[in-house]
């Protein structure tokens, strides 16, 4: 129970750390550090775990392996950089998707997926 009680915590602490959508690997190599021996599979399952608590929301983007973030952020995008598989948070909203909506149309809710490269891959490459 104390070893499922740490593991959870180690898994959390990774997503409040980075700010930012996480897949299972990524969580998996950040809270490593903290629980030894921690594996990929009990990654999934606190993760299901955390999502069905309400504590993470899955962010699933075109043609990606799903990611998870913290609920309750807000209005927000993504980032998705095409050279590390990173996603970052897109806190800016264009005003002006309304004007894209057919008429007659009702928009309820819009995504937006930015690609390229991040502030760190753009440096190297
Ligand atoms: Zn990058
Ligand atoms: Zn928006």
């Amino acid at each position: 129970m104390e070893r499922n009680t740490r593991q959870r915590g180690a898994i959390r602490r990774a997503f409040q750390r980075t700010n930012r959508p996480l897949g299972t690997d990524e969580v998996l190599e950040l809270a490593r550090g903290e629980v030894n021996g921690l594996g990929i599979a009990t990654v999934y399952r606190n993760i299901r775990t955390l999502v069905d608590e309400g504590w993470l929301d899955t962010v699933q983007l075109p043609g990606g392996s799903p990611r998870y973030e913290l609920r309750g952020k807000g209005h927000h995008h993504h980032f998705h950089c095409s050279h590390c598989d990173r996603v970052f948070d897109v806190t800016s909203c264009s005003g002006s998707v309304h004007t894209m909506v057919p008429p007659g149309f009702v928009l309820e809710r819009h995504l937006i997926v930015l690609g390229g490269l991040c502030a760190e891959c753009a440096a190297i490459t």
